[in-house]
């Protein structure tokens, strides 16, 4: 029995998920799913790849005309000097391009300086490949940048890499190219491997997302993750990319990903081609629309009242990352005030929602609603939620649920 994985906590993500399908009529605000439908190039290069029976084995690293694509996509959009679509590996998701990268990467003990608030399962995979998490944390009073003085000073001798989310999950934060700089020099300086995750690279609503492994002497250091997920409302076909300049490197992650995969569905990076030889404007059109539903989402937070939620909006990605006020605070807080927040909306409010302090101990006392949900659901969520806060006096706790903290 692998004992280790025990102390490898499940992401409260999922724990909310499970939660939420056991409340009737939910309003899914939880997880980071788009309400968008797929861009017909997609639907019907797959449809065509099952029409012609391509349902068989491929090549481990992935289709070559998609690691063709990727390698071009990757150079003209992201700006990476990509030599060769060798370089490319196709993966199930992000979350798997993450797991291989963390168990090619690091060594048991190695350190890796991880954003805190983080999405969970980037200290997840760390653990799992025996290495170790170590928080920096982002503040909100700088916009949920670095303090990067801090960062550094978080470095030891045992720190391998360090992880870039940019815009981040939960968030929304957004970094400019000033921080993506000085990250790339303490990552020369002190010669750290970079994984740098760019899921949410099309959702930036102020300003342009720059790949820090476009910056000069960084790709070779840098592992970019990429997923079609969120650019291509593909979440559930799970496809995703990383790139990786070092052949030694390469070769190793090549090995975990055949056996943690053999070969990504065939039928699905096809998707992936229907995808990148298609239009892309559906990104546009959904980044419109994104920002749309960000303006709705803040503007009826506000409407709540004073002290229930407040928070800038965010720069990118599709998450309200909002502080539980005092007003919102019915309760003398116990162990988790965003736990027993988040298990209040969701038992008495049906609202999906993320407890901050599962994003890591800096997002403690902060509640993540995903906006990329459709009018109608947002709406039934706010109608929800004025309700419940209009009944103030009743107090916030826990009802069906133990509350635990996961993190
Ligand atoms: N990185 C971040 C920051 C994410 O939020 C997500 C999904 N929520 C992913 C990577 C991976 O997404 P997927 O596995 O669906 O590609």
């Amino acid at each position: 029995m692998a004992a280790y994985i025990d102390s490898v906590p499940l992401s409260g993500i999922i724990r909310v998920r499970d939660l939420m399908f056991t409340v009737k009529d939910p309003f899914r605000l939880d997880q980071g799913d788009v309400s968008f439908d797929a861009p017909d190039s997609v639907k019907a290069a797959m449809a065509r790849a099952l029409a012609e029976n391509r349902t068989h084995y491929v090549q481990t690293n992935g289709l070559p005309r998609l690691r063709e694509l990727i390698a071009t996509k990757l150079r003209e959009k992201n700006r990476l000097p990509i030599a060769d679509p060798e370089e490319v590996l196709v993966t199930a998701g992000g979350i798997h391009g993450l797991f291989i990268v963390c168990q090619a990467l690091l060594e048991p003990g190695d350190e890796v300086l991880v954003p805190d608030p983080e999405w969970p399962p980037t200290a997840g995979h760390v653990l799992l490949a025996h290495g170790v998490p170590v928080a920096c944390p982002l503040y909100e009073s700088r916009g949920w940048r670095y303090d990067l003085d801090e960062l550094e000073s978080r470095i030891t001798p045992k720190t391998r890499a360090m992880s870039v989310n940019e815009p981040n999950n939960p968030t929304g934060g957004w970094l400019p190219r000033s921080d993506i700089e000085r990250l790339a020099s303490i990552g020369i300086e002190r010669n750290l491997w970079v994984v740098s995750d760019e899921a949410y690279e099309d959702v930036v609503f102020e300003g342009e997302h720059v790949s820090i492994g476009s910056l000069p002497g960084m790709y070779e250091r840098t592992i970019p993750l990429h997923t079609f997920s969120k650019s291509y409302a593909m979440t559930g076909l799970r496809l995703g990319y990383v790139a990786i300049k070092n052949p030694a490197l390469r070769d190793r992650a090549k090995k975990v990903l055949f056996y943690s995969a053999s070969n990504i569905s065939s039928v699905v990076q096809h998707g992936g081609i229907g995808a990148l030889e298609g239009p892309q404007d559906c990104i546009d059109a959904f980044r419109t629309e994104l920002r749309a539903r960000l303006d709705f989402f803040y503007q009826s937070i506000g409407e709540l009242g004073d002290g229930i939620f407040s928070g800038q909006p965010p720069a990118g990605a599709f998450y309200a990352f909002v502080r539980i006020g005092r007003a919102a605070l019915d309760f003398t807080p116990s162990e988790s005030t965003s736990w027993q927040m988040g298990e209040y909306l969701i038992t008495n409010g049906r609202i999906g929602c993320v407890p901050g302090v599962d994003f890591g101990a800096q997002g403690e006392g902060y509640i993540r609603f995903c906006f990329a949900r459709d009018r109608k659901e947002l709406t039934g969520a706010l109608d929800s939620m004025r309700e419940l806060f209009a009944t103030r006096g009743q107090k916030v706790r826990s009802t069906k649920y133990e509350v635990r903290v996961t993190s």
